[in-house]
């Protein structure tokens, strides 16, 4: 080990030499000039000894690889011909001379990249392209920045019950994974976890080709975290949606972002208009075809909607003893009460419990408080109708009914949400609280919080 350590510092000083030499070659010839790192893609490569480098192939340091950040250079801030360091994992533009990445090859000794954008692997500061059959041999990191699937990886989520294992050989369950919380993003995470469980959406993603969403930015980046999350081959069983949420920061003006609280409704809402918008471009939105239904009202006007509100029955809650006395209502009957005509009901019906009104009143305890009301349903079945749908995720308040008579939150900051989803193929309900789970039983759903559930059609 120690002798191939020194046969490494070795052939980092014959890669920096070679690379003076290149820098030489650069300089005195003026052809060279003016070069874009896109045309410098062939200075050097030709008279390179690939040898060598597989040693430093040696270097990738798989422990620490994380493609989930924006792929931007940390020192430039170019977000464009951006490459990571395969040693450090760091972030690094262009592969010219005076580029990020060739600087850091030579500073830090670092000699693996990654184009993100095409995800060929070079070697630096040489600017040797790694032949096909050694890229053959790297493929499960370029699937680690893109995963793509195959009909029968497909095929697989609907029968395998097998767990994946992590790098650190620790088992995981692809599709339930935990996705990191800054600290306020649970708003964002729960909306996102359970549209990357509705199964028609997520095939529709894994199944067409990323290229085809190039030029849809959001629906590009959207479908990168739903093909990671359900990827048999992570290093590490859990993601960051940073690459997503820094491209909604600036598309929503702020209003949604990693670093401030909202409401996952107002989230959701946002981001299905988005996405849908951008996708209609190619062909009638898939999104509007699953989540969009209509209603009549006012005898014969007809309305899309994205989701059903319900209303909880104004509460007075008393105290008795240490326990407060929670209602219980029945799911159906909420519904019923708003005496809905539908035109059409959506594949996956969106029902919002709404809790937040400040009418609920706790006797002996001043201020209004989130509606605790306990909402009963059957996850298995839910009738509307001639229409059948059977739950597949459900949005809950993290905060249980004690804590939130003793905090004041009539503020949004003190809402924490997590989300339980159905594994219908190990048949079980997992429960995903920023990178915590737990298994639930399905006849327990109810007593917790319901916010938001997503039904899909059976
Ligand atoms: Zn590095």
């Amino acid at each position: 080990m120690v002798e191939r350590k020194h046969k490494i510092d070795e052939d980092s000083e014959l890669a920096v030499k070679r690379a003076k030499q290149v820098e030489e070659d650069v300089d005195g010839d003026d052809e060279f000039a003016d070069l874009t790192d896109d045309e410098a893609v062939v200075v050097g490569k030709s008279n390179l000894q690939p040898r060598n480098f597989n040693l430093y192939l040696e270097t990738i340091n798989k422990k620490i690889l994380d493609f989930d950040f924006e792929k931007v250079c940390t020192i430039s801030l170019s977000n464009t011909n951006v490459y990571g360091c395969l040693v450090c994992n760091k972030y690094l533009r262009g592969r010219n001379k005076d580029s990020e990445v060739f600087q850091h090859s030579i500073n830090e000794n670092h000699h693996v990249f990654i184009n993100f954008h095409t995800l060929q692997f070079y070697i630096m500061p040489e600017n040797y392209e790694l032949d096909t059959k050694t890229t053959e041999s790297l493929k499960e990191i370029q699937l680690l920045v893109n995963p793509t699937y195959k009909p029968n990886d497909l095929k697989k989520l609907y029968t395998d019950k097998s767990m994946c294992l992590d790098l650190n050989k620790q088992p995981y369950r692809r599709g339930f994974i935990g996705l990191n919380n800054s600290g306020l993003n649970d708003y964002s995470n729960v909306i996102i976890q359970s549209l990357s469980h509705v199964k028609s959406l997520r095939d529709f993603i894994l199944m067409t080709d990323s290229r085809t969403f190039e030029q849809l930015n959001l629906v590009a980046k959207f479908s990168l975290v739903v093909r990671k999350l359900w990827w048999a081959h992570l290093y590490k069983p859990h993601l960051s949606t940073h690459e997503l949420m820094a491209l909604i920061e600036s598309r929503s003006k702020k209003l949604f972002s990693l670093h401030s609280c909202s409401k996952p409704k107002d989230f959701l809402l946002w981001l299905l208009n988005q996405l849908n918008d951008e996708l209609s471009g190619i062909k009638q939105s898939i999104v509007s075809k699953i989540f969009q239904g209509k209603l009549l009202v006012n005898g014969d006007k007809r309305i899309k909607f994205w989701l059903l509100t319900l209303d909880l029955p104004q509460v007075t809650l008393f105290k008795d003893g240490m326990k407060l006395t929670v209602p219980q209502f029945e799911l159906n009957e909420l519904i019923e009460q708003k005496k809905y005509k539908f035109v059409k009901l959506p594949t996956v019906l969106v029902i919002c419990i709404d809790r937040m009104k400040n009418d609920t009143k706790i006797v002996g305890i001043s201020g209004s408080k989130m509606n605790p009301s306990i909402v009963k349903f059957n996850p298995e079945r839910l009738t509307i109708g001639d229409v059948n749908y059977r739950l597949i995720a459900n949005v809950v308040f993290d905060n249980n009914f004690e804590d939130s008579s003793i905090t004041s939150s009539d503020d949004n900051h003190n809402d924490h949400y997590k989300v339980q989803l159905l594994d219908d193929v190990r048949n079980e309900w997992l429960e995903i609280n920023d990178l915590k789970f737990k298994t639930i039983e399905k006849d327990l759903l109810f007593l917790d919080q319901s916010y938001l559930q997503f039904w899909e059609k059976i």
